[in-house]
């Protein structure tokens, strides 16, 4: 512990390998003061938590493999579910078609959800891969915005993209992280919002920044809500009553990846009237 910070309690994990074992110990150091709140002693303790993390580990590599071995058959049969309804097959009774729309938006939602459990096992283990180059965020939110319209349609919901003043200049990113978070931002605004409500997506330049903005007209987010929002497998008491299919997972992934971007993300909202989500980017010469 030679390197305890002296002024504050800290907490650290240290690995220890010794060719055959390895071994992994949280280490907390707590200061204790006295009256004239002077530092007059430390409690040091140590903790072996390698069954802790060995465990941990098996978790997360089983998640991940029920994750890739389901991924891939639901795809399949999104992609069969998309031929039918583009008529490869033939023509499909109003009924039929209406059924088919349905299924197709929920396998899309199962797909969205197994890459979120896949990417917070990566998450975990400090293991996503970051292929960074440069990139045009309005292009992103083009493709996205051509994916989400006819989901959003579906609801009653009208979606806008509000194209930037200009051209936004290029960015070093990776473009499908980016993707992910505009995707979990895009879905939330989308699920949490009624029949007839609007979002509107958007990007622009502030201070040597990319700024993304996700806008909705939604059931907003209360102060309660908003502390707990960022972390993992939570979810809101009324927006599970909105949309009971979720994994509370969005939020900490946007930010786990914004991180590794040296960017922000934050919101703003008003209960049942909306809520606005920015994540910024640097834009680094
Ligand atoms: P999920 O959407 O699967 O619940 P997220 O991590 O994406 O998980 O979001 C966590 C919680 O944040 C949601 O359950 C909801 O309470 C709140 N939330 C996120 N986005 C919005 C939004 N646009 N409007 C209202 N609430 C939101």
């Amino acid at each position: 512990m030679a390197s305890i910070e002296k002024k504050k309690n800290t907490s650290q994990e240290i690995t220890i390998n010794d060719n055959i074992n390895h071994y992994i110990y949280s280490v907390h150091c707590h200061i204790l003061h006295d009256r004239a709140k002077k530092i007059n002693g430390y409690i040091i303790l140590i903790r072996d938590i390698t069954a802790d993390k060995e465990l941990e580990i098996m978790k997360s590599d089983f998640i991940s493999t029920a994750a890739h071995q389901l991924r891939t058959p639901l795809s399949s049969i999104k992609w069969m579910m998309k031929m039918l309804l583009d008529g490869d097959v033939g023509k499909l009774s109003t009924e039929q078609n209406d059924l088919l729309k349905k299924g197709f938006q929920r396998s899309n939602e199962v797909i969205s959800m197994m890459n979120n459990l896949l990417g917070i096992t990566e998450i975990d283990r400090d293991k996503l891969p970051f292929k960074i180059e440069p990139t045009y965020i309005d292009k992103v939110l083009e493709k996205l915005y051509d994916h989400y319209v006819e989901n959003a349609k579906q609801k009653g919901i009208t979606l806008i993209l509000e194209k930037p003043k200009g051209e936004l200049p290029l960015i070093r990113v990776d473009l499908q992280k980016i993707n992910m978070c505009v995707q979990n931002l895009l879905d939330n605004a989308v699920k949490y919002t009624a029949k007839g409500g609007k979002v509107i997506l958007g990007a622009y330049t502030k201070d040597k920044n990319i700024i993304i903005k996700v806008a909705d007209s939604g059931i907003g987010i209360t102060d309660e809500e908003g502390v707990k929002l960022f972390t993992r497998f939570y979810r809101g008491k009324r927006a599970i009553n909105e949309e009971p299919t979720g994994s509370g997972l969005g939020l900490y992934i946007v930010k786990s990846i914004k991180l590794k971007h040296g960017g922000e993300v934050w919101f703003e909202s008003e209960k049942d009237k909306g809520t606005t989500f920015y994540i910024k980017l640097p834009i680094k010469d």
